[in-house]
């Protein structure tokens, strides 16, 4: 039993999959979109609890002369070091949940779309009413990696970081298959968000809502 009145969904994927494009594609259909990429990036690095936390840690190498944590400094550290990684998650995850709800608990029944890279390797399910996993042929996701300037080893690397798709795609409750046109990405979007869209319609006006007689 579900006990608030949002529908939030929780869009996963691999590097280049599709994510982003689909997340939009769910906005068109009237899902507010949440990336936590960008949450990090812009509320929870720029807060000054965070930031001092960062500074008494790595030290004023990651600080801007202005004060702004450095971010590319900060991800070089990490991407060398898993320790220093699990502390920063640690640091960063709650903050990142507390903030979600907070912007769920402002909009009752508003639908979301929230795109999380790492939500299974991160046990973000329970964040979820429900999970999507875009997935695309491995040599798909490669090419258009590289059309976006990554090169073709950085990438392999990076992908070997993460889950199989597979293994998301059996994770996630959906699945969308992004390996032809947009429009046929489009066209799932469009029959997976009208399906949860009608579900949750009918559990905000169900009979659980309706007074006995
Ligand atoms: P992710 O968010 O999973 O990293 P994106 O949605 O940013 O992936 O897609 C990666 C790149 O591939 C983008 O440049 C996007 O425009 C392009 N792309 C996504 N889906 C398709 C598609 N069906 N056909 C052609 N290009 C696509």
């Amino acid at each position: 039993m579900l006990h608030h009145t949002n529908l939030r969904i929780g869009l996963t994927g691999g590097m280049g999959t599709g994510k982003s494009t689909a997340a939009a594609m769910f906005a068109e259909r009237g899902f507010m979109r949440l990336d936590a990429d960008q949450v990090v990036r812009e509320e929870l690095l720029p807060s000054p609890a965070v930031r001092e936390a960062i500074r008494a840690k790595f030290g004023e190498t990651v600080i801007n002369a202005d004060g702004h944590v450095r971010r590319d400094q900060l991800a070089a550290i990490v991407f060398k070091d898993p320790v220093a990684l699990a502390w920063l998650e640690e640091l960063l995850h709650p903050l990142l949940r507390a903030r979600w709800r907070e912007i769920f608990d402002q909009a009752a029944g508003e639908a979301f779309i929230a795109e999380v890279p790492l939500l299974f390797e991160k046990g973000m399910q329970n964040w979820f009413d429900f999970t999507v996993c875009v997935t695309t042929q491995s040599e798909l996701q490669l090419r258009r990696l590289e059309q976006r300037g990554v090169p073709q080893e950085q990438a392999r690397q990076r992908l070997a970081r993460q889950l199989p798709l597979a293994r998301k795609c059996e994770l996630a409750d959906h699945v969308l298959l992004n390996d032809g046109s947009p429009e046929f990405l489009r066209e799932q979007v469009n029959a997976l968000a009208d399906r949860l869209l009608k579900s949750h319609h009918a559990r905000l006006t169900g009979p659980l809502h309706v007074s006995p007689p």
